[in-house]
């Protein structure tokens, strides 16, 4: 290969290089995945606000309990002096009556807030259960999702491996003022340094090289630079 055919070649390979890049880089599933994972963040906050609920609510249910035993244990001791017979003396009996009855309506109080947070509990277990399961078909679907999108990117991946190998190879061929010409050109042309002119057009600005300049350009052994763009032209 002449130096300006691999300087072309070079091109070819920077323009596929760029395109697996850009494919890669902006690959639909990329963006996808990122929504799924957000998704599955917020998931997962809900997820342990409800378990620590759910926690929160097991310790109230556990004090309730307790108390309300605790209130039993005195109730019946109340009750075995009012029915026991050891108490005569009618004020005192009426002072009992009053402490036995109110140890029932705070036991019916303790009891029925009881209740209710059994009922809010197993509301929170069903929301608990639903979340479980929405946060088990996210992480399979970020799976799914990873694995297609390694599945897709790994062909791409494995092309862009080998042309990079090529691309190496081929730089080294050429001279060092060569390729940081074509470097500028690149940075400065939208990727693209090396062009072919067709029936007198360079395919880079699509200006038509004026005649004497066509001439030149066809008789040209060396670099020979579009006097539009700049750009390299090759035949
Ligand atoms: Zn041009």
């Amino acid at each position: 290969m002449s130096e300006l055919e691999t300087l072309y070649r070079l091109q070819q390979l920077d323009a596929r290089i760029f395109e697996l890049r850009a494919a890669m880089e902006n690959h639909p599933y990329i963006e996808e995945l990122a929504e799924l994972r957000l998704e599955e963040e917020e998931c997962s906050r809900r997820l342990s606000e409800a378990e620590s609920s759910l926690g929160a609510s097991s310790r109230k249910m556990a004090r309730l309990e307790a108390e309300i035993v605790s209130l039993d244990d005195k109730l019946s001791r109340e009750e075995g002096k009012l029915f026991g017979g050891q108490v005569t003396n009618p004020k005192e009996l009426r002072g009992l009556q009053a402490e036995v009855r109110s140890l029932r309506k705070q036991k019916d109080a303790l009891e029925t807030e009881l209740l209710e947070e059994m009922e809010s509990q197993d509301a929170t277990r069903a929301v608990l259960e639903e979340l479980r399961t929405r946060h088990g078909e996210l992480k399979s679907r970020i799976e799914d999702k990873e694995a297609a999108l390694r599945a897709e990117t790994g062909e791409m991946g494995a092309e862009l491996e080998s042309l990079e190998r090529e691309r190496e190879g081929l730089s080294s061929l050429l001279a060092k003022d060569l390729l940081d010409l074509y470097d500028r050109l690149r940075a400065a042309k939208q990727n693209l340094a090396v062009v072919k002119v067709v029936d007198g057009v360079c395919q880079g600005c699509r200006v038509e090289l004026p005649g004497k300049e066509y001439d030149r350009f066809l008789k040209s052994e060396g670099i020979f630079r579009c006097s539009n763009c700049g750009r390299i032209l090759v035949r």
